[in-house]
């Protein structure tokens, strides 16, 4: 049995945030918005599936956005958020989780922490959500004057993933439709359920306007920068093709190694890890183990590119440079640059490929093999 789905909620249109495509689908430094909130449910340990809910018109943009994740179909939403989210639990009715945690993608910087958070108290109560203490003072309005001062004691503004036992809210939902609720914690409360409080985190933020588009954004250009390296050789063996950033290229031998030898891919993981503190590709991929025998590398470089999203960090770009005298790097570029973007969720500019020999010197000048080296650049964003 499934223990914990993760019901990630992108149904809504929100041109509030302007630039034409659905705000769930812009762009936050090369990773939109829905795949970033994506990304954190995805590295969590205790979140066995994600079910998205989307709006029916967006499949193609949904499609782009989540290539190569291991995601649950999406599910069609309704014309409200509650509307969609019921949608969303019902679709998972055959699968009966035991909890569910109900996220908006319009919060793209949720961090595992919280999501540990809610899970915890979840063990506890049936249902609990992440939040912030007022401190503003709160004024009442009146006519464009201060009517009233209100009590902030005791006041909270509530954020996402709520976190719920699946069959309590499922009835919940079943029971308020109509009911125009703005959350599932007041689905829950409407329902008599009791609901924790947990923190949850400033920079968990809502992105609703365009002004908060570019608050984030900025948060992400404001980032601690860290730089990663990554170098690796292979030699040349028996083959008729090398596996270059995952595109098979036809070639008089192949590249000797227990996986499928990728060399750019495996310089390229090692950057990532580099620029996070995460050790070596060898650490995460011991060659003693049977299983990476023969391993597409790609698998290397997503799990990499994880442990950068698990790390709160942000792929700003990498860049690459293979090293050989055959076969030439430049009629493959294209291809090597599209396939690269797909496996990290980046855009097309942020990977750069480069080729060159080594003038006929040196192993790679002897044909005896190819080298790569490689750099990344990762975003570690700060609260602004
Ligand atoms: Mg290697």
């Amino acid at each position: 049995m499934t223990h914990c789905v993760a019901l990630v909620v992108a149904a809504g249109r929100g041109h509030r945030a302007g630039g034409g495509l659905p705000k769930q689908y812009r762009s936050l430094l090369g990773r939109t918005m829905l795949r970033r909130a994506l990304d954190s449910f995805l590295a969590h340990p205790r979140v066995d599936a994600i079910r998205p809910v989307i709006h029916p018109d967006d499949r193609q943009l949904f499609d782009a956005a989540t290539q190569g994740l291991d995601l649950l179909d999406p599910v069609p939403g309704g014309a409200s958020r509650q509307d969609s989210v019921r949608l969303g639990l019902e679709s998972l009715a055959e699968r009966a989780p035991e909890q569910v945690l109900i996220h908006d993608a319009a919060r793209p910087f949720v961090d595992g922490a919280i999501i540990t958070r809610v899970l915890e108290a979840l063990a506890d109560h049936p249902g609990a959500i992440p939040a912030l203490a007022v401190n503003d003072t709160l004024k009442r309005g009146d006519g464009g004057l201060v009517g009233a001062t209100v009590d902030r004691a005791g006041l909270w503004r509530a954020q996402t993933p709520q976190g719920f036992r699946y069959a309590d809210i499922l009835d919940a939902h079943r029971q308020a439709t109509g009911a125009e609720l703005t959350d599932d914690a007041a689905v829950a409360e409407k329902a008599g359920l009791a609901v924790a409080l947990v923190d949850g985190g400033e920079s968990n933020v809502k992105i609703t306007t365009e002004e908060d588009l570019k608050r984030a954004q900025g948060r992400l250009a404001g980032a601690a920068v860290r730089t990663g390296f990554g170098f690796d050789v292979h030699r040349f063996g028996a083959g008729d093709h090398v596996m270059l950033c995952g595109v098979s290229i036809p070639f008089s031998a192949g590249l000797e190694g227990h996986s499928d030898a990728d060399v750019a891919l495996h310089a390229l993981t090692d950057a990532l890890l580099g620029a996070v503190g995460a050790g070596d590709i060898g650490v995460h991929f011991p060659p003693a183990e049977a299983r990476w025998k023969g391993a597409p590398s790609d698998l290397f470089l997503r799990r990499a590119g994880d442990i950068v999203a698990e790390k709160g960090g942000a792929i700003a770009n990498l860049d690459l440079i293979i090293i050989c005298e055959a076969p030439r790097i430049g009629p493959h570029r294209a291809a090597m640059t599209a396939r690269l973007a797909e496996i990290l969720g980046l855009d097309p500019d942020q990977v750069n490929i480069k080729g060159t020999t080594t003038e006929g010197l040196g192993f790679t000048g002897r044909n005896e093999g190819i080298a790569a080296q490689a750099v990344a650049t990762v975003l570690f964003p700060v609260n602004i």
